[in-house]
């Protein structure tokens, strides 16, 4: 299994990822945030007990400082455009916690009592905050750097300064292998919503949309219509006596033309315009921004298409075509009906025909 289930995918996927990641999290992100501002304010009292210098500093950064950050990105969490500064904070409160940690007793005596605070909230920014592994990544190294300095201008004795160190390694090694494997979990998880949400939405044989997606494209249009007033249309194409190949040359045979023909489909519209599979050799266009002389003319394409193709082992096939334009206020039903009823027509008087109504 890849390091990075994400490799080879584009930019997109990974900014989707991104997203659906940091929204996935929200929950987790309030409830880490009202419990460390708790337990900073229960250590804040116990601290009073225990330090003998300072005491208003420290009641400034355990009981208003830190819980202050956490409360904030608690706060900010329920409303969608906070969240992006909310991600910010949440990445900086580790290090202003460490900072005052650092700033109040490195130097002192009693360093190594107040040392499980950095190892702790190493431990915290890569597996419990809910930052994504990168920014845990970003404020962890930070820790460290602090850590680093604060040692370097107020050293511990040698072995108790490798002991320190030591458990700030360990704390960052464990937090960043959790952060990773979990990230890569959640990769995974991502990856596989969303081959389910496609697979769910489209025609196995051939790849393009199946009906309910179609009719879910269909009812976004219908709002786009009522809200902007654009026009669309719709084409409904039956190929001719498909039957027939189905019975000269076998099923499968039968199944590689409409792959072909759904490929026909494809290449020759527009990147814009929905197309779907909605029954055995039925397929429905849906052409936003499109009226009916636009989609007649496009039908018209298709056409010509269609009959100079050649299609393995069936040949020269050719299709029937409804057209329709969407009438402002009536039902997905009615428009289909009639396409329907252009189809029909179609046939009717003789296949290989555009009907319109
Ligand atoms: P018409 O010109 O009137 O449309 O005649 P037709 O033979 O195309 O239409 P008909 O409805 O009589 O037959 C459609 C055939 O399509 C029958 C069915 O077995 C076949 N079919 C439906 N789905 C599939 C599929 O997924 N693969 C294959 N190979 N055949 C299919
Ligand atoms: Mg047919
Ligand atoms: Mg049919």
């Amino acid at each position: 299994m890849r390091a990075d289930p994400l490799y080879g995918e584009c930019e997109e996927t990974r900014q989707a990822f991104t997203s659906w990641l940091r929204t996935t999290r929200i929950p987790q992100v309030r409830y880490i945030a009202f419990l460390t501002a708790a337990l900073y304010l229960l250590y804040a009292v116990i601290e009073q007990a225990v330090a003998a210098d300072s005491s208003s500093l420290r009641l400034l950064a355990h009981a208003v400082l830190v819980p202050g950050l956490l409360l904030s990105v608690a706060a900010m969490s329920f409303r969608t455009r906070f969240q992006p500064p909310m991600w910010a904070l949440l990445t900086v409160a580790p290090v202003v916690a460490n900072a005052a940690n650092l700033g109040l007793n490195a130097g002192s005596p009693q360093f190594l009592v107040f040392a499980p605070e950095i190892y702790l909230s190493i431990m915290w920014t890569f597996a419990i905050s809910g930052l994504a592994l990168r920014q845990a990544v970003i404020a962890a190294t930070a820790i460290v750097a602090l850590v680093i300095v604060a040692a370097s201008y107020a050293p511990l004795e040698p072995g108790l300064q490798q002991l320190h160190l030591f458990w700030v390694l360990a704390a960052f090694s464990f937090g960043c292998l959790s952060a990773f494997v979990l990230e890569k979990a959640y990769k995974h998880t991502f990856l596989q919503q969303r081959q389910l949400a496609r697979s769910a939405q489209t025609d196995e044989l051939t790849s393009l949309w199946n009906r309910a997606h179609i009719e879910q494209l269909f009812e976004e249009e219908r709002a786009r219509n009522e809200r902007y007033g654009q026009p669309f249309s719709v084409i409904l194409i039956d190929v001719d006596h498909f039957k027939a190949v189905n019975d000269t040359w076998g099923h499968s045979t039968g199944d590689a033309v409409l792959r072909q023909f759904a490929e026909l489909l494809r290449q020759n519209l527009r990147k814009v315009d929905a197309i779907g599979r909605i029954g055995g050799e039925e397929f429905f266009v849906l052409l936003p921004q499109t009226d009916v002389a636009q989609a007649q003319a496009a039908a018209r394409d298709l056409q010509s298409r269609i009959n100079a193709f050649d299609f393995d082992t069936a040949g020269r096939r050719t299709a029937s075509f409804g057209v329709t334009e969407y009438r402002p206020g009536e039902r997905m039903v009615d428009t289909f009906d009639r396409a329907d009823r252009a189809l029909y027509a179609a046939k009717k008087n003789g296949r290989n025909r555009i009907e319109v109504r």
